[in-house]
C-alpha cells in the first residue's frame, strides 16, 4: 500500500462534531464559532494545517511518545494504544485548563499490518471523537513501532492553570479516583489473555489503566475558579511535588481521604490502595489547588460536569506531612522525602 493510500484508509476522518458546542454561553458559541473562536482552517492534505488564533486567545502545545517495549507493548489491542496515546496528551491540555484544537500523530512503523492499522485508525477515530479534538496532520515512516502525538488547544490569554499559583491557606483537590491504572498494570497479564477473565472489580480497574478519560470540560471551566493545578501522570505524591517546589511552598495531605474506588479496595485492600493512590501512576486526573471560599463552586461545577472531586489537603508554608486520621502516615515511597523535612 502506498503511503497517501495509508493515509487516506486509516488517518483521515470525517467529523461532525462543534468544538464549541457546550462552551459557556451555548447562544454566542453557535453565532459567532467562526470569526471569534480559535479553529482550524485546514487539516491533512496540504503540506501544513492552518489555525485561526483570534487575539484574545493563546495557543497551547504539548507532546508525547510511546515506544515500542518501552511505553507500551504491541501485543496490547491496537485500539486501546491509540486511545491511550491521545488520552494522555489532551490529558496536558486539560492541565491547563485548555480546549482541544487539534493534534498531529507521527508514526513510524515496522511493516504495514492491516489489522493493527486498523485497530489502531478505529481507537484513535473514537478517542478523537470523544475528546473533540480533530486529527490535522502528521508524518507516517517506516521503521520501529514508535507513536508521536503532538496535541493543540487554546486558553483565553491569561486564563489557564499553571504550576506556579499555589498559595499558602489553599485547599487541595483532586479529580476521579487515584491508584487504580497502578493496581491494574499487575492484572495486564490475565487481562491480556482474556479480558473477560477479569472479576468486575478487576475490570474497573483496567479501564482506568487503558481508557482513561481526562476531565477536560471540568478543567476548562476550572479556570474561572482556579489558576493552579496539573494533571497526576506520575502519581499524586511525585505531580503534587512539582506544585510545591514551583509555588516554593509545602502540604498537608490527610490519606483518609484520598478518593479511592470500592473496586481498588476490593482488588488489593485498603492498605495498598492507598499507597497506589500516593504514588502509582497514570491516573490522568487533575490536582489542583483553590481558595476555600470557592468549595461550593469547585462541587458544583464538579456535579455539573458529572465527575468527582474531592479535597485532599492544603497548602502549607514549607515541608509535606501526611496524616492518617490525625496520626503521622509513612509513604513507601522515597520521593516524599524530599518534601517532608
Ligand atoms: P510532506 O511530504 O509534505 O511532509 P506527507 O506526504 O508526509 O507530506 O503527508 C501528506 C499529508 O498527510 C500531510 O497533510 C500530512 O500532515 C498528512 N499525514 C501524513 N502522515 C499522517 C498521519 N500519520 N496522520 C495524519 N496525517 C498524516
Ligand atoms: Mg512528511
Amino acid at each position: 500500500m502506498a503511503e497517501f493510500d495509508l493515509i487516506e484508509r486509516y488517518f483521515t476522518f470525517e467529523y461532525d462534531f462543534d468544538q464549541h458546542s457546550n462552551d459557556d454561553d451555548p447562544k454566542q458559541a453557535s453565532t459567532k464559532k467562526s470569526t471569534s473562536k480559535p479553529r482550524v482552517v485546514k487539516g491533512i492534505g496540504d503540506d501544513c494545517a492552518i489555525f485561526d488564533i483570534p487575539s484574545k486567545y493563546q495557543l497551547v502545545t504539548s507532546t508525547d511518545t510511546l515506544v515500542d517495549g518501552v511505553h507500551f507493548f504491541s501485543d496490547l489491542d491496537p485500539e486501546l494504544i491509540a486511545h491511550k496515546a491521545l488520552a494522555a496528551n489532551v490529558s496536558d491540555l486539560a492541565a491547563m485548563g485548555a480546549k482541544p484544537l487539534a493534534f498531529t500523530l507521527s508514526i513510524s512503523l515496522p511493516e504495514i499490518n492491516e489489522y493493527w492499522l486498523a485497530g489502531f485508525s478505529k481507537g484513535l477515530k473514537k478517542a478523537s471523537k470523544r475528546f473533540k479534538v480533530p486529527l490535522v496532520g502528521g508524518d507516517t515512516t517506516q521503521g520501529p513501532l514508535n507513536i508521536n502525538i503532538t496535541a493543540y488547544g487554546s486558553v483565553k490569554k491569561g486564563r489557564l492553570l499553571e504550576r506556579h499559583n499555589a498559595e499558602v491557606g489553599d485547599d487541595i483537590w483532586v479529580t476521579g479516583y487515584l491508584g487504580e491504572a497502578a493496581a491494574a498494570l499487575e492484572l495486564q497479564d490475565k487481562a491480556l489473555v482474556r479480558e473477560e477473565a477479569l472479576t468486575a472489580a478487576e475490570s474497573e480497574l483496567w479501564q482506568a489503566l487503558t481508557r482513561p478519560l481526562p476531565p477536560l470540560e471540568f478543567a476548562r471551566k476550572l479556570t474561572k475558579i482556579s489558576c493552579c493545578g496539573l494533571d497526576i501522570s506520575d502519581g499524586l505524591a511525585a505531580d503534587l511535588g512539582h506544585i510545591l517546589s514551583k509555588s516554593q511552598c509545602g502540604a498537608k495531605l490527610s490519606v483518609e481521604s484520598l478518593p479511592i474506588s470500592e473496586a481498588l479496595i476490593e482488588v488489593v485492600g485498603l492498605e495498598q490502595a492507598r499507597q497506589y493512590a500516593l504514588n502509582g501512576g497514570d491516573d490522568y486526573q487533575l490536582c489542583f489547588t483553590a481558595s476555600n471560599k470557592h468549595r461550593n463552586k469547585i462541587l458544583n461545577l464538579a456535579e455539573r460536569c458529572s465527575i468527582n472531586v474531592t479535597r485532599i489537603g492544603k497548602i502549607h508554608e514549607a515541608g509535606l506531612q501526611l496524616t492518617l486520621n490525625g496520626q503521622p502516615f509513612e509513604s513507601n515511597r522515597a520521593s516524599w522525602q524530599h518534601f517532608n523535612q
